[in-house]
C-alpha cells in the first residue's frame, strides 16, 4: 500500500518504518527541514533501540522516503496518518493546531478517496474536527462531494521499546464511522494491519469517540497506578514499611498484577503528564470533574521533588560546596526523551541551591544540554554548575552523594568498593529503588530509597 505519515517524530517515524518493513511504500513527511535532512543523510533524530537498522534497510529497499514536500506527501498515500504532536495548551488541554494544520494540508490537495488516520493522541471529538477541516478545504476547491474517511487509531507504543511494541501490539484500536466511507476505511485498515493479526485477532473495532477515549483512559489508568504507589511510598517511609515488599505482596493478586506499581520520582515523558491534564480539562469542558485524576496529577507534581526533599533533609537547603553525581537523565531507560523528565526538577533544585552536579546518561546528555537553557531561563549562570561524565564511575569522583534518576540497566550492579573509594562519602539517593537497602547497609552505604524505610 502507499502510506503517508504526517509528522516524523517518535510515533510517526516508528509507524512509518515498521509499515515500510511490512512491504508498504511509505512517505514520511515532516515540516522540520533539519529532521528530514538528518534522516536523508542516514542519521536518526531520536534514540530508539532497533530503529536505525530498520530505517537504513527500508530506505535501501526504496520503501521509505523522507521529505518536507507537503503536496507530494498528500499525493502519495491512500492512507494518510496524522502523527504530529498534541502538546498541552496553556490551560492543559490538548493543542490541536498541528493536527488541524495537517488535516488542512491534506484537504488542500487531495484527489480521490483517502483514509485519514488520527494516530496522534487527541481528545474525543477531534476526528469530527479533522473531517470538518478537510471538508471545508474540499468545498473551497469545488470538490465538496469528494469521499474520504477519518479513522481513529491511537498508538500505544512505549518509547524505549517502540519498534517491538509496534511490531507486536497488544491491541490495535480502530475507531470508524458506521457508514459507507467508514466501512471502506475499515477494510483498508484491516488489510494494512493484517500481518499483525495472523496468529490471533488483535483489532478492536469501535466507534470513533470510544477509540479516542480509549487512549486517554489507558494512560490515565497507568498514571493512576504510579501516583497511587508513590503516595503510599511516602507513607511507608513514615510508618517504617518497605514499599517494595508491599508491591510484591499486592502484585501477586491477579486482580492487581505487578505492572506499573513501582514507586519512584514520579512519571514524566511526553504522554502521561499531558494526557492526564488533557482528560481533566476535557471533562471540565463537559461540566464534570475527574477528581481521581486531579489528584493523580497533583501527587505526581509533588513526587518529582521527593529526592530533592530527602537531599535537603540530609544536607540542608544550602548546597554550596557540595557535589552530586547523577545517574540517569532521560525520563525512562532506553530513550533520550527529556520531556517532563523528573531529572529536570532535580537539576533545577540542586543547581539553584548552589550544588555542583556531574551527570551521566548513556544517551540523553545531548538532549539534556538542549533543554537546560529552557529550564534555567531565569538563572542561566546555574548551567555552569552542571557537568557531564562519559561513564558512570567518572561521575562519582569526589561526590558527596549519588542520585539515581533513571533505571538504566548499566546502573543496576554498581561496584560498591570502587564507589566508596572514589566518592567523598558513600551516600546514595535512589529515585528508582534499584538496590536493596539491606545490601547497601551491609556495604556501609547511607542509602535513601523511595518508600523503603531505608534511612
Ligand atoms: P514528536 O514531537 O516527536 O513528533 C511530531 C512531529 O510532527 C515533529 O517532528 C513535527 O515537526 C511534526 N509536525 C508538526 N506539524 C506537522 C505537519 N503539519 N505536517 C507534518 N509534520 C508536522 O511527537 P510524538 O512523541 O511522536 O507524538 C506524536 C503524537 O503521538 C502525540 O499526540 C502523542 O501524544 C502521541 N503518542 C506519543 C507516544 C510517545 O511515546 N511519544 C506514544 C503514543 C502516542
Amino acid at each position: 500500500m502507499n502510506i503517508t505519515i504526517n509528522g516524523t517524530g517518535y510515533v510517526g517515524l516508528v509507524t512509518g518504518v515498521c509499515l515500510a518493513d511490512l512491504g508498504n511504500h511509505v512517505f514520511c513527511l515532516d515540516l522540520d527541514p533539519v529532521k528530514i535532512q538528518t534522516l536523508n543523510s542516514g542519521g536518526i533524530p531520536i534514540y530508539e533501540p532497533g530503529l536505525a537498522d530498520l530505517v537504513h534497510s527500508n530506505v535501501a529497499a526504496k520503501r521509505l522516503i523522507f521529505s518536507t514536500d507537503v503536496d507530494a506527501a498528500v499525493a502519495h498515500g491512500d492512507v494518510q496518518f496524522i502523527a504530529v504532536g498534541t502538546p498541552p495548551d496553556e490551560d492543559g488541554s490538548a493543542d490541536l493546531k498541528y493536527v488541524l494544520a495537517a488535516a488542512r494540508s491534506i484537504g488542500r490537495s487531495m484527489n480521490g478517496f483517502k483514509v485519514i488516520v488520527d494516530k496522534s493522541t487527541v481528545p474525543v471529538g477531534t476526528a469530527e474536527k479533522v473531517s470538518a477541516v478537510i471538508r471545508d478545504e474540499l468545498t473551497r476547491r469545488g470538490l465538496g462531494d469528494q469521499r474520504f474517511a477519518v479513522v481513529s487509531n491511537p498508538e500505544f507504543l512505549k518509547e524505549g521499546a517502540a519498534v517491538e511494541d509496534f511490531m507486536r501490539p497488544d491491541r490495535i484500536v480502530l475507531g470508524v464511522d458506521d457508514n459507507d466511507d467508514g466501512r471502506e476505511a475499515l477494510a483498508v485498515m484491516r488489510k494494512l494491519y493484517a500481518p499483525f493479526n495472523r496468529n490471533h485477532e488483535r483489532t478492536r473495532v469501535m466507534n470513533v469517540k470510544s477509540a479516542e477515549f480509549t487512549k486517554y483512559a489507558a494512560n490515565a489508568m497507568l498514571a493512576t497506578r504510579i501516583s497511587f504507589m508513590n503516595e503510599l511510598a511516602n507513607l511507608a517511609d513514615k510508618v517504617g514499611a518497605d514499599i517494595e515488599m508491599v508491591r510484591q505482596g499486592i502484585g501477586s493478586d491477579p486482580r492487581i498484577g505487578y505492572s506499573f506499581l513501582y514507586a519512584g520520582t514520579g512519571y514524566g515523558g511526553s504522554c502521561f503528564p499531558k494526557d492526564v491534564q488533557a482528560l481533566v480539562r476535557s471533562a471540565g469542558e463537559h461540566g464534570q470533574r475527574l477528581q481521581v485524576l486531579e489528584s493523580v496529577e497533583a501527587v505526581n507534581k509533588a513526587q518529582k521533588n521527593v529526592i530533592v526533599r530527602k537531599i535537603f533533609e540530609r544536607f540542608g537547603n544550602d548546597l554550596r560546596g557540595k557535589t552530586f553525581a547523577v545517574w540517569g537523565l532521560a525520563f525512562k531507560p532506553n530513550t533520550d526523551d527529556m520531556r517532563e523528565a523528573p531529572s529536570r526538577v532535580l537539576l533545577g533544585a540542586l543547581a539553584r541551591a548552589g550544588a555542583r552536579i556531574v551527570a551521566h546518561d548513556p544517551v540523553a546528555v545531548h538532549e539534556t544540554k538542549r533543554v537546560l537553557p529552557l529550564d534555567f531561563a531565569d538563572a542561566p549562570a546555574c548551567i555552569e554548575q552542571i557537568g557531564f561524565a562519559t561513564d558512570p564511575v567518572a561521575a562519582l569522583e569526589g561526590a558527596d552523594a549519588l542520585v539515581i534518576m533513571t533505571e538504566w540497566k548499566a546502573y543496576r550492579s554498581p561496584n560498591l568498593e570502587r564507589l566508596k573509594a572514589v566518592m567523598k562519602a558513600p551516600v546514595i539517593f535512589d529515585g528508582r529503588n534499584l538496590y536493596e537497602p539491606e545490601t547497601m547497609r551491609a556495604a556501609g552505604v547511607s542509602y535513601f530509597g523511595v518508600g523503603r524505610n531505608s534511612h
